[in-house]
């Protein structure tokens, strides 16, 4: 038993015990690797508008501090807990250390049912959040940036929030801001793009033509969305995509520009359609090129795996898939191309790093040279996790993860157990 305890930490261990099983590390350096150094509880009390005050439980957990300051975002839903946010802090570490960030691995979040509070309170809580951990972040201590339930405005309240107690304007406090608060271009498009990216380049490898594919989405956040975008405005049909709200099917592809501008105005895709309602359930099994689930961890699990009817699943989301699913998928995988999710949706935070070293440079790029260094790094780390899981014939998470763990554990050999 942990403080972290539950389901969604035990899939982070149990994953990290089949790639420490591969690499044959010994015992007594596992849980060095593995546990969090750090873990910070806050209450964020805040007064409504009713002029009550509720109290808000908030995290941040901080994995290892070996390759520099932690990285990670932050997620404001009523799913939230510290077991929760400990694996996402650690996927994090793996996905910084795979696509060669000097990063560790965070993530935080609040407990919190945002359909029930208004945009004030809103701004309260985001304010109140990064207040109470102004002790424990810094822009070479730990960066913090958007997650599920955040977005560009919460991060310039973060911004804000820090600056405001340190007396200056501290930019490089958070990335994912809006550019005209020390944002970069191209941060809010990357992990989507990045995901498009790298099923585009899959596609192209396996001879499949983008006017004859078909995309599904699960999940049209700030990920999805620009995901089905990309692909759409590269011919592939997007068939089905679903949010919190339901979902919508249409056999010859959605109006993928027409749907953002929906959710732009109402916030999701309910409303847009009644004809072309389907149900969200559904969604994850129907016959597809590419299937992009980027809303929740653990979606595809054995039984989920086994009706998979896509070539390629691309794993927008973290943590979308169970390792049970793993097993399935590994040996389903002359059909499924799977991208795992610390690659497929690394995009986002290899983009927040060029926001830090802008913002510490005080030095900005155009848009093109931000997209084309991603997809520089993007195509470096799948090359090399494709070679080192047909070299070892193990599975593509296998291969990501093991680089990413490979490289954390090297660091900290090198640099010795202190004192
Ligand atoms: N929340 C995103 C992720 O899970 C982005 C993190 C960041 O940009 O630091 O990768």
């Amino acid at each position: 038993m942990t403080v972290y305890s539950g389901p969604v930490f035990e899939m982070a261990v149990n994953q990290f015990n089949v790639i420490a099983n591969y690499l044959e590390i010994p015992m007594d350096e596992r849980d060095r690797l593995l546990m969090p150094k750090r873990a910070i509880t806050v209450s964020c009390p805040i007064h409504k508008d009713d002029g009550t005050v509720a109290v808000f439980e908030g995290y941040r957990v901080q994995h290892h501090l070996t390759l520099g300051p932690t990285k990670g975002g932050t997620r404001f839903a009523p799913t939230v807990d510290i077991g929760e946010i400990g694996a996402l802090a650690i996927w994090m570490s793996w996905k910084c250390a795979l696509v060669g960030l000097p990063y560790g691995g965070a993530k935080g979040g609040v407990n919190v049912d945002l359909g029930r509070l208004s945009k004030r309170e809103l701004e309260a809580l985001s304010r109140r959040y990064m207040q109470e951990m102004i002790p424990f972040v810094g822009p070479h201590t730990d960066v913090m940036a958007p997650d599920m339930g955040t977005n560009e405005q919460v991060m310039a309240w973060f911004m804000d929030t820090y600056s405001m107690y340190q007396g200056q304007t501290v930019t490089e406090i958070v990335t994912g801001k809006p550019v005209s608060s020390g944002g970069t271009l191209g941060r809010r498009e990357a992990t989507g793009r990045g995901v498009a990216y790298l099923s585009k380049r899959v596609m192209k490898e396996a001879g499949i033509c983008m006017g004859d594919a078909t995309a599904v989405v699960q999940g049209f956040g700030n990920v999805g969305s620009y995901a089905a975008l990309e692909l759409y405005n590269a011919g592939v049909k997007i068939i089905a995509v679903s949010d919190h709200t339901g979902a919508l099917h249409c056999a010859t592809g959605l109006d993928v520009p027409a749907l953002m501008k929906h959710t732009s105005i109402h916030g999701s895709i309910a409303g847009f359609s009644v004809e072309l309602a389907f149900d969200p359930a559904a969604i994850l099994l129907l016959p597809c090129t590419v299937l992009i689930p980027a809303a929740m961890e653990r979606v595809i699990d054995r039984e989920v795996a086994e009706r998979l009817q896509c070539r390629i699943l691309a794993e927008g989301a973290n943590g979308p898939t169970t390792p049970d699913a793993d097993v399935v998928l590994d040996h389903r995988k002359d059909e499924i191309f799977v991208i795992p999710d610390i690659l497929c949706n690394s995009g986002g935070v290899v983009v927040s790093y060029f926001e830090w070293v802008q913002d510490l440079q005080q030095l900005f790029w155009e848009e093109s040279e931000v997209t084309r260094r991603e997809y520089e790094i993007l195509d470096r780390a799948f090359t090399q996790m494709v070679a080192r899981a047909s070299a070892d014939h193990v599975a593509h998470r296998t291969a990501a993860m093991a680089i990413g763990v490979e490289k954390v554990r090297a660091a900290k050999n090198t640099r010795g157990l202190f004192p």
